[in-house]
């Protein structure tokens, strides 16, 4: 079995308001994207990286319009692989534990395993103009995570959609969804949260003093 994890870190991150794109954000001392790469080579056979244009990685290869096209340069750069870690830049907390859970996750008839939390908040559905339409039972949600480990045959028949599909996926999981395949979640933790806002990045930087 061959295991190969993909970093998709090709977004600009525009709405934290850094200089650079936010993978390559400084995070208690070295880039965000590293603390994400280092704890995936511990269980990965090889970890590629798409960047962004004038970003370099060590086994990198260029990021896409879109998250899922990132993602999809990854793959065929990787065809190696039976199985993908796909695991954001974006969410540098990921611990080698919970990947080690994802991949294990994947068993007999499950196409992927994917990390993610059950909601707390309450969640509303609106007709887009602020008027409430329903409320959803908050005892079958999860919010979703990275990382999301796949059989490879079925990342790689998820990921051959247009650039308009690929573009509308917020993530890898629901492009298998819509294709019939087997999604399973696997109960992760709050603290792997992704850094969007500068609160987050602050927020990140006490977690990893702590934890250093
Ligand atoms: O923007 P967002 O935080 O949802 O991005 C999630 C991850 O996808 C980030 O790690 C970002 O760098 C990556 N991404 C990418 N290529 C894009 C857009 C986002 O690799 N075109």
């Amino acid at each position: 079995m061959s295991v190969v994890g993909i970093v998709p870190a090709g977004g600009s991150g525009e709405r934290l308001g850094a200089q650079r794109p936010k993978a390559f954000v400084v995070l208690a001392g070295r880039a965000m994207i590293d603390w994400s790469v280092e704890v995936l080579e511990r269980v990965c056979d090889r970890v590629v990286v798409a960047v962004p244009e004038g970003y370099d990685a060590t086994d990198a290869v260029a990021g896409g319009a879109s998250r899922s096209e990132s993602v999809r340069n990854g793959v065929e750069a990787a065809p190696e692989a039976s199985v993908y870690v796909v695991h954001d830049a974006a969410r540098p907390l990921v611990t080698e534990e919970l990947v080690h859970r994802c991949v294990s996750a994947l068993a007999d008839g499950v196409d992927a395993a994917i990390a993610a939390v059950p909601v707390t908040d309450t969640i509303k559905h609106t007709d887009g103009q602020g008027r409430v339409v329903s409320t959803l039972d908050r005892s079958a949600l999860w919010a979703i995570q990275t990382p999301q480990v796949f059989r490879a045959d079925a990342l790689r028949r998820a990921l051959d959609a247009d650039a308009a599909t690929l573009a509308g996926a917020t993530d890898d999981a629901s492009l298998v969804e819509a294709a019939g395949g087997r999604v399973d979640v696997v109960d992760a933790r709050i603290e792997n949260f992704k850094v969007t806002s500068p609160l987050d990045l602050r927020m990140a930087e006490a977690v990893l003093e702590q934890r250093c």
